[in-house]
């Protein structure tokens, strides 16, 4: 994410009513650095910590809870019991999907919806229109598919 998107996330947030303070400011710069991956709440505390070593994993459980309810932040819930969090994307209406492997449990995303027509037939046959979706993808990455090719 370039210096412009992080401007526009920031202005996002300012029109929702939402307050800066330092302790925010570290959580959404943590999720702008490594946007495209998808932390735990310990993950994101782990890489704060080295800087702030003060700060407690509560405090950036309750940002997320506000980010999350803001709508600025997309929830994964994992089979691991663990959410993982990631930004919005400023352009996705529908949430994108995921590619999990079930071997080294890499995260990946597909880019596009690619569920428009079964959104249609869904709206068509059961007079309902979609408004976005949660979906997971489980399988073997390329390179766990590799390994166990080999064998
Ligand atoms: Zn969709
Ligand atoms: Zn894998
Ligand atoms: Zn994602």
């Amino acid at each position: 994410m370039d210096q412009s998107d992080d401007l526009s996330l920031k202005e996002r947030l300012k029109e929702c009513g939402y307050k800066f303070t330092g302790q925010r400011n570290d959580v959404l710069d943590v999720l702008v650095k490594y946007s495209g991956r998808h932390l735990s709440t310990e993950d994101i505390y782990n890489i704060i910590k080295s800087k702030h070593p003060k700060i407690g994993i509560a405090t950036i459980y309750r940002t997320l809870m506000v980010l999350y309810r803001l709508g600025l932040v997309n929830k994964l819930d994992l089979d691991d019991g663990l959410s993982r969090y990631e930004l919005v994307k400023p352009n996705e209406d529908h949430q994108h999907h995921h590619l999990i492997c079930s071997n080294c449990g890499n995260i990946a995303e597909v880019e596009g919806d690619l569920l428009e027509s079964l959104e249609k037939q869904i709206f068509l046959k059961n007079k309902f229109l979609v408004k976005d979706h949660h979906l997971k993808f489980y399988g073997l990455c390329e390179k766990c598919r590799q390994i166990s090719e080999d064998k």
